[in-house]
């Protein structure tokens, strides 16, 4: 079909899921392929299942040959599981079956396997948990695999690239975005993918530019289209003009000298002009991430949201399957400490084999600590896993959500049982292990003082704090205008939990999405937070800025913010005043 002419300055908005600016030409790997359906008599049924096992067999071969060849790539050797799940999906009983009845029932092997494959979406579609959801990529990638020998289509192959190119494809298998020399392929499109595909996620340890869920770009675009790719901002343009081509090109220079200088930071202490040291810790949800926060210089982990375990699998991991992934995160961390938070599952976090009710109001439902003490089992199996997992690294334990002594009391309760029966067993752990919660609800922060008796540590989440202090979804975008975490009310919460930490001489740290936004570190450093947690990639922001400001200067600002009625006000000053401080960061927009 004949595409029509792209005009100039086409600007496509998808999702960015890998940051930075790729520009050049497109190279067309894939398109959406129409595929012929056609009935075959009773006698051609044996030789076209037998050319169906052919194919499942050549798809086996092909996987094997990519694995062998990732293994020899060390960075990429941790995402191995993705092309073992490949080989299993080709294994799986709905597929084959699947398409083997079809063929029976008298069709092509070409028009089963699309029937089959619909068939898997269409269960996929129904399923709520995102993670999940964006699992059917993989059975989508193993379905394209199949077709393509099937077809004997010859579509071109990733590897095959002979020069630096911005790839396009109508959607990209794990297996082939591994595939990816980080020389030849700039960035890449594709049509489809969310946030939590394998795809996206490798795209970002690799730290290639990417853009996806375009939906119909394939059918736009040819080989040799200049383009300019935007995952920072999940932007792609087409045939640009000189003049958007100037500007980005001016923007990727900026992006590049801005991760050089702030790589120059990965071993220098967040130090403020008054010397007081600030702590900048990662949030970790997988080992993936392990490459990309050593690179940033992470002081170990504020948060490790274990809920990453237990999502997209059909069991719950065992104690001996949690040991091994808290041994591996701990050994990697040394001799810095890790804060595992117990299992904070419910919400906007659903896992499907966990969270079987179906709540109106999740967000105020069986969440966090709720879910966990409703399941005694499993929370005492990830209480053992922890505590076993302590002989290997220093760990923190955090409970998420507590409302209140008794939630509180209980958990400490069921460690301790914990504990005696581990020492009843003869398994050693850290008898000091230090115990933390996270304070997320408005009665926690009202009772703050109490709790802080309590326990060893604070850990504010400011994403649930902000929406419950203020009764805004943090994930509704019709009221996304009113989150807003220089809300006075907001500001109010946070001193009063910074104090009674304080006076109760606990740790406190910060680990919601407000620790990595550079502009907010000197109110933060005002309410005397010497931690902050947040995503690796952040870190390197805001030591550059921290190493530039006086707490001091944080208190008088806080007191004056403090005047301020409205958000606007507050963020209105804030800008004022960190323009004031460090024109030369916050005067741009590449921060
Ligand atoms: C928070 O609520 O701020 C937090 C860090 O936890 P999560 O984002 O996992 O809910
Ligand atoms: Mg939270």
């Amino acid at each position: 079909m004949a595409k029509t002419e792209v005009a100039t300055d086409t600007y496509l908005v998808g999702i960015g899921v890998s940051p930075g600016i790729s520009i050049g030409e497109i190279n067309l790997l894939s398109h959406s392929a129409s595929i012929d359906e056609w009935p075959i008599a009773e006698d051609e049924i044996a030789a076209e299942l037998e050319r169906f096992q052919w194919a499942l067999q050549q798809a086996r071969e092909q996987l094997l040959e990519i694995k062998a060849s990732v293994s020899r790539k060390k960075h990429l050797r941790e995402h191995l599981y993705i092309l073992d799940t490949h080989l299993l999906i080709l294994e799986d009983e709905m597929l084959v079956q699947g398409t083997e009845k079809e063929i029976q029932g008298g069709l092509n092997s070409e028009g089963a396997l699309k029937r089959t494959l619909r068939k898997l979406r269409q269960m996929f579609e129904n399923i709520e948990d995102e993670y999940l959801r964006d699992r059917s990529s993989d059975v989508d990638a193993v379905g394209s695999r199949l077709m393509r020998i099937l077809t004997g289509e010859n579509e071109r192959s990733i590897a095959d690239i002979g020069h630096k190119a911005l790839v396009v494809a109508h959607d990209l298998s794990p297996a082939e975005t591994m595939q990816m020399d980080r020389e030849k392929v700039l960035g890449f499109v594709t049509d489809k993918g969310g946030q939590t595909s394998h795809t996206a996620i490798l795209a970002r340890s690799l730290e290639i530019p990417a853009v996806v869920g375009l939906e119909t770009i394939t059918s736009l675009v040819h080989d040799g289209l200049p383009a300019i790719i935007d995952g920072s901002n999940g932007i792609v343009i087409l045939k640009p003009s000189e003049e958007t081509f100037k500007e980005y090109l001016k923007r990727k220079q900026s992006y590049e000298y801005l991760e050089k200088e702030l790589h120059g930071f990965r071993d220098l202490p967040a130090i403020t002009t008054d010397n007081v040291r600030v702590t900048l810790r990662g949030n970790l949800e997988m080992a993936s991430e392990f490459p990309v926060s050593r690179k940033h210089g992470t002081e170990g982990v504020g948060l490790y949201r274990t809920e990453f375990l237990y999502l997209g699998h059909n069991e719950t991991p065992s104690e001996e399957e949690q040991i091994e992934a808290y041994r591996e995160i701990l050994t990697e961390m040394q001799p810095e400490s890790v804060t595992i938070r117990t299992l904070d599952c419910g919400g906007d976090k659903i896992v499907s084999q966990l969270n079987v009710h179906d709540e109106a109001n999740p967000a105020m439902g069986l969440r966090g600590i709720r879910f966990s003490l409703s399941e005694g089992n499993l929370f005492r199996t990830q209480l053992r896993a922890i505590l076993r997992a302590s002989v290997h690294g220093k760990v923190r334990i955090m409970f998420p959500m507590i409302s209140g002594v008794v939630e509180l009391q209980r958990s400490k309760r069921i460690l301790r049982e914990v504990q005696l029966e581990l020492t009843r067993d003869g398994h050693a752990f850290d008898p000091d292990i230090e115990i933390g919660i996270m304070i997320e609800t408005p009665s926690a922060v009202l009772l703050a003082d109490v709790l802080a008796e309590q326990v060893d540590f604070f850990s504010i989440g400011t994403n649930d704090l902000i929406q419950y202090c203020l009764a805004v979804d943090r994930g509704n975008e019709h009221v996304a205008y009113l989150y807003e975490p220089l809300h006075p009310a907001i500001l109010k919460a946070l001193q009063m939990v910074c104090r009674a930490a304080n006076n109760a001489g606990i740790d406190v740290c910060l680990c919601g999405e407000m620790a990595g936004e550079p502009i907010y570190a000197l109110v933060l450093l005002g309410l005397g937070l010497h931690e902050l947690s947040m995503n690796p990639g952040s870190i390197p922001r805001v030591k550059r800025v921290i190493r530039r400001l006086a707490k001091s200067d944080g208190e008088v600002l806080l007191q004056d913010l403090q005047q301020l009625q409205t958000a606007k006000e507050v963020s209105s000053h804030l800008d004022r005043k960190m323009r004031e401080l460090l024109p030369d960061i916050f005067d741009q927009s590449l921060i």
